[in-house]
This record gives C-alpha cells, sequence and structure tokens, in this order.
C-alpha cells in the first residue's frame, strides 16, 4: 500500500479507492486510505465506506500486517468493487485538535520543566499524558495550560515534512517520548509547529493553532516522580 492519504493531507474528509481484499466478510484493505488506524496513543477513525449508495458503516481501524485495515459492520463488500471512502470528520477534527494540543503540551511541560513524556492516549471525549517531573505541584501544571493557551492564541503554523533518519535523530529533542522511538525506517515525517516544537510523527494535526480552542486541564494525577498524568481537554 502507498502512503497513507492523512500523512499528506490531514483534512481529506472523502476518497476514492479500490478494494483489495476482504477477510471474514468484514475486515477491508483498499489500495489506498485516508482513514486512521489506532497507533501512537491516539484513536483510530470511524467513517463509511460506500459503494454507490450502499453504505459499509466503517467501526474499527486497525493495523495489521503493516496494512490498514477496515472493520465494516455490514458483510457484502468484494475485492475489485470501487468505493467512496467517508471519514466521520466531527470525531477526526477533534482528534487532531487534541493530538496537536498534546505536542504543544509536550514542548512546554520538557521546556520548562525538563519532563520526559512517558506516555499518552488521546480519544475524542478524553486525552491524557502521562510524564515524568521531579518537582510537581498543580499552580505550575496551571501556568503551563496558560501558557499553552497564549501560544494557541499567537496562532503557529503546523507543518508537515520529511527528513532523513539520521540527520532527522541528531537534532536534540526531535523524539520526546522516553520509550518510543519511531519506527526503523529511512525517512521521518516531521510535525513541526514552527518556532514551538518539532516531533517525528505519524499522526494527523490541525494546520494552525488556533483551530485548537482552548485547553483546559480537566484532572492531575500524581503517583509518584515517574509517572504524573493529567488529563486535558480543548473547547471551542
Ligand atoms: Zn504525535
Amino acid at each position: 500500500m502507498e502512503k497513507p492519504l492523512y500523512m499528506d493531507n490531514c483534512y481529506l474528509k472523502e476518497f476514492e479507492a479500490t478494494v483489495e481484499s476482504v477477510k471474514d466478510d468484514k475486515y477491508v484493505i483498499l489500495d489506498k486510505t485516508a482513514f486512521y488506524p489506532l497507533g501512537g496513543g491516539v484513536a483510530y477513525d470511524i467513517g463509511v465506506l460506500l459503494r454507490g449508495d450502499e453504505e459499509f458503516p466503517v467501526v474499527y481501524v486497525g493495523k495489521f500486517d503493516d496494512k490498514i485495515s477496515h472493520e465494516i459492520s455490514k458483510p457484502g463488500l468484494k475485492a475489485g468493487d470501487t468505493i467512496i471512502g467517508i471519514i466521520n470528520w466531527e470525531r477526526r477534527y477533534k482528534l487532531m485538535k487534541l493530538h496537536t494540543t498534546a505536542h504543544l503540551l509536550a514542548s512546554i511541560f520538557h521546556n520548562k520543566s525538563n519532563a520526559l513524556i512517558t506516555g499518552g492516549k488521546i480519544e475524542p471525549d478524553k486525552a491524557r499524558m502521562d510524564f515524568s517531573m521531579e518537582n510537581f505541584d498543580r499552580h505550575r501544571i496551571d501556568d503551563y495550560c496558560k501558557l499553552a493557551n497564549d501560544l494557541i492564541k499567537k496562532n503557529a503554523h503546523v507543518k508537515v515534512s520529511y527528513m532523513e533518519r539520521e540527520k532527522a535523530l541528531k537534532i536534540p529533542d526531535m523524539v520526546k517520548l522516553a520509550n518510543k522511538m519511531p519506527p526503523d525506517v529511512d525517512t521521518l515525517r516531521i510535525v513541526e509547529i514552527e518556532g514551538i516544537d518539532r516531533q517525528a510523527d505519524g499522526g494527523c494535526h490541525v494546520n494552525s493553532l488556533n483551530e485548537i480552542g482552548t485547553v483546559e486541564i480537566v484532572k492531575v494525577e500524581n503517583k509518584g516522580k515517574n509517572n504524573r498524568r493529567i488529563y486535558y481537554y480543548v473547547q471551542g
């Protein structure tokens, strides 16, 4: 399969493709897709595959053996069928906002506290970030959140580009995730919040920061120096 379509255009909501294979009348591989599969701590897309005016709802998308598999809830699609794929945009756009927010917060936490991001999970209605931090206090977290909102108002552009792996990994802080190095590929996809952050990343992001709206810290959990956690949300 070629590079997933969302990699170069996160705003692609609709695309035409050919069904390559269908397993168990349920798991569909396409010759190309804009559906994001569960991965990188970010939830999968849902949506629909249209064959003519027949609808096949996509209820789950995962990556198996390096192929993106679309689970449909209605049988009947066949290899060779031409389909129109339509992404559930409300869900995806929320995920994009939360994902770019994750990069923004990770950058602030890292720059201000040397925090190392140890994990995270983004779902449309719930997003969290885990990190290690020496001295932890709620006021500081709130300050970082305020800083995030100030930066959002300044509306930096978010840019996607590609870079040779070797070159990219020489840039300090390019990979902030403590235990998640990018997969072993020659070229890395780089997501840059201009002037703020650069990360090797394969996910979907907004084009500019003010699309995010306002970030709120919903909850803070403190389970020891190497296990801090915030839950956050975006509004507007
Ligand atoms: Zn990311």
